[in-house]
Order: structure tokens, then sequence, then C-alpha cells
């Protein structure tokens, strides 16, 4: 058996696995896309130290850090079932079974789509996900938020303090999120809030130059010209493979203390898939060590032989 299996091959995972291997132990990590969420991105500008790169170049590096150690890849193998026995078993989609005496889950997440025509072809080119990642390239420029909850909200007041204007598109007739923050929004002078608005397509020649929606109430089309589009609608954990395994919160995320432990003896998670607040590049690396020392920390203290 492995000593640390890890699944999940983003930022934690690669760092999980390569703390892990450092300790001299069995480790093998499995992913179902090794990389991660980072092989969907273009520019990234604040892994601290380097200044400026692109997600499929830090995917590479990621592989090639990893590779620099004894460690089991599994590439291209997805994870399905969970079960604590003696040991702990992770069950691939091909059948097999893997035995470890530590598991760290590190299956990352994904964001919601809102599926409208221009959302997929302007990926990275005006349509956003991330306002700590990608605001900044919006200085001074139109924004909309699309999503009224919590996160559109807090999105929209970071942006307003970066961008020219920013206009929030709820489809909802009125705002899901907090009353404080629907509030500080509403202070903010340069910050429009639509309301039972439906985002009908995202336009744009080589990049985004606008947004149209229908009014829900009138049915009526109306466009507004911007620079970029924030989709906060949701970021879902790859978690649902876990059943009920493991504690996991109404997101769905994996409920985790501060060394990374979750309510299963030998099993801790990291990365975008717990609940962990702010989901970074550099906060799942963080994590990935930490769930990693807590596992190696496990190792010695416990009787699995
Ligand atoms: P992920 O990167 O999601 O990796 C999860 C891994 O688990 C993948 O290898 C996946 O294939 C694997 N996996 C999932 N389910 C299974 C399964 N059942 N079995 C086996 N393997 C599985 N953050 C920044 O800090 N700066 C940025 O500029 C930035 N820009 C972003 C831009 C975009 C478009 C997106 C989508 C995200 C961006 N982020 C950015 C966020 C950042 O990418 C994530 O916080 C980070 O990748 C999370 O790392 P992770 O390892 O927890 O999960």
């Amino acid at each position: 058996p492995f000593d640390v299996l890890v699944v999940g091959g983003g930022p934690a995972g690669a760092s999980a696995a390569i703390y892990a291997a450092r300790k001299g132990i069995r480790t093998g990590i499995v992913a179902d896309r090794f990389g991660g969420q980072i092989l969907d991105t273009a520019a990234i500008e604040n892994f601290i130290s380097v200044n400026r790169t692109e997600g499929p170049k830090l995917a590479a590096s990621l592989e090639e850090h990893v590779k620099e150690y004894d460690i089991d890849i599994m590439n291209l193998q997805t994870a399905k079932r969970l079960e604590k026995k003696d040991l702990i078993e992770i069950e691939l989609e091909n059948g097999a079974v893997l035995k470890s005496k530590t598991v760290i889950l590190s299956t990352g997440a994904r964001w919601r789509n809102i599926g409208v025509p221009g959302e997929a072809e302007f990926r990275n080119k005006g349509v956003a996900y991330c306002p700590h990642c990608d605001g900044p390239l919006f200085e001074g420029k139109d924004v909309a938020v699309v999503g009224g909850g919590n996160s559109g909200i807090e999105a929209a007041i970071d942006l307003a303090g970066i961008a020219s204007h920013v206009t929030v598109l709820e489809f909802a007739s009125e705002l899901k999120a907090d009353a404080v923050l629907q509030e500080r929004l509403n202070s903010l002078p340069n910050a429009k809030v639509l309301t039972n608005v439906q985002t009908k397509e995202i336009t744009g020649t080589d990049k985004v130059n606008g947004v149209t929606y229908t009014d829900r109430d009138s049915g009526e089309e109306h466009h507004i010209e911007l620079d970029g589009i924030f989709i906060q609608i949701g970021l879902v954990p790859n978690t649902d493979w876990l059943g009920d395994s493991i504690e996991r919160n109404r997101f769905g995320e994996i409920v985790v203390d501060k060394k990374g432990t979750t309510n299963v003896p030998g099993v801790f998670a990291a990365g975008d898939c717990s609940d962990s607040p702010y989901k970074q590049i550099i906060i799942s690396m963080g994590s990935g060590a930490t769930a990693s020392l807590s596992a190696f920390d496990y190792l010695v203290r416990s009787k699995v032989e």
C-alpha cells in the first residue's frame, strides 16, 4: 500500500505529493487531469515571486517538480469511491482499487457557467470568473458581474475599486447577498444593480464588447457595452463521488480543520475541494503542504502497518 495517496493533481495535490515524497515515504498521485484548473487559465499574476506566467506553463512546472521525486503518478484516472477499512481504499473508474494508509483529497472545484452564447468563446478574453485574479486587467474599464449572491456582490465591490463602472445582473427579483454587502455596494457611485434580468448573450469580436440581457418583466432586450464580465454564480467542488464517506458542508466542500484533517482518521483534504476560504493557487499549495505534513504526523503517531 501507499503511505500517502493524493487524489487530484492540481496545485494542492502536487504540493501535497512533493511534501510527502520528501519524507521518503511511499507516495502516489491520481488525477483525471494533471494540472487542474490552471490548465484553463491564461495570465497568472498573483503567484507570489513569479511576476507573470501562464496556466499551462505553471502546470508543466508542477509536473516537472513532481517528477523530480519518486512519486507514482497515475494521470487520466478518476476516483469514484473512498472507503475506510484498515487501510483506506480508493476505487478508480477503471475498476482498480488503490490502498493507502493515508489519503489527501485535492480534487478541486469548477466555476458554474451561465451557458449563454459567447461565454465559452470569450473565456479569458473578457469573460472571467475570479475577481482576485483578473480584476486588475480591467482597470479603468466597464465591467459587469452576473450573480447577486454574496460572491457576486463581493466581486462587484472589489471591482468597483478598480474598474470605471460595474453593473450587476441578477436573475431573481432581489439580490441574495447579505444586507451589509448590498448596503456597501449601494453606497458606491460607480456601481449599478439590475434585478429580474436574464443574461442572454456575451458579445464581442476578438474580445468581449458587451452583454445582452432581457428585462424579465417587460421582455425587452437591452445591450450594454463593456470590456469584461465576471460570472459569479457559484463554485462547485468536485466531491460528489465521495457521497457520505466524508463530512461535507452544504456547498459540498469537504470539512477540514486547520491541519487539513477530515472527520475520517487518515483522510485529509486541501485546496478548492475543501471548506477553506478563498480559492487561489497559492492558498491551495499551502493547504496541500499542510495536509501532507499532517498525514506524515498521523503516520508517525498511528499504528497502521
Ligand atoms: P484544481 O486546480 O481544481 O485541481 C483538481 C485536480 O483534481 C485536477 O487534477 C482534477 O483533474 C482532479 N480531480 C477532480 N476530480 C477527480 C477525481 N474524482 N479523481 C481523480 N482526480 C480528480 N488562482 C490564482 O491564484 N490566480 C489566478 O490568476 C487564477 N486564475 C484562474 C482563472 C480561471 C479561469 C480559473 C478557473 C481559476 C483560476 N484561479 C486562479 C483559481 C485556481 O486555479 C484554483 O484555486 C486552484 O487551481 C485550485 O487548486 P486545487 O489543486 O485545489 O484544485
